[in-house]
């Protein structure tokens, strides 16, 4: 049996807050605003997961009105989520995912993205992708005023 998931999340911007995307942090003025740290990558993966597996969402495993999750390691969180998803019996085919922000440039650090997605997922590197996008000036993306990201995985279970 083969299922997809897909994961979508999105982070105001605010200053003195650190930029992270799957626990890289970027050297950036701004960062993710949110309950845990805000790492809208690792956000969107959980979900993606979470989907496929139809095991619940990120929210609901993690409700920002429970203190125990206030600047939570959301890496952390992402092991968490994919024990159980594992637990249920299932594997992972592959990770997609698109990360859209004005700036910084995604690139510089695109294969240690992949690297901790990959080391967290239990995965090869080379099952998981991530590409970066700008929001071409437009809307709250485009003004640098939040970051965007959009995973799509694949579970198998035999
Ligand atoms: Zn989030």
């Amino acid at each position: 049996m083969i299922r997809a998931g897909l994961g979508r999340d999105l982070h105001r911007l605010t200053e003195g807050r650190p930029f992270l995307l799957a626990g890289i942090r970027f050297p950036f003025p701004k960062g993710e605003e949110g309950h845990s740290d805000g790492d809208v990558l690792a956000h969107a993966v959980i979900d993606a997961l979470l989907g496929a597996s139809a095991l619940g969402d990120i929210g609901e495993l993690f409700p920002p009105s429970d203190p125990a999750w206030k600047d939570a390691d959301s890496m952390e969180l992402l092991r968490l989520v994919w024990a159980r998803v594992k637990a249920a019996g299932w594997s992972l085919g592959n990770l997609d995912c698109v990360v859209i922000a004005e700036a910084p440039k995604i690139l510089p650090r695109r294969e240690d993205i992949r690297a901790a997605l990959a080391a967290a997922l239990e995965t090869d590197i080379t099952a998981v992708f991530v590409k970066g996008k700008t929001g071409e000036g437009l809307g709250p993306v485009g003004q640098g005023l939040a970051v965007e990201a959009e995973a799509l995985c694949l579970l198998e279970r035999p």
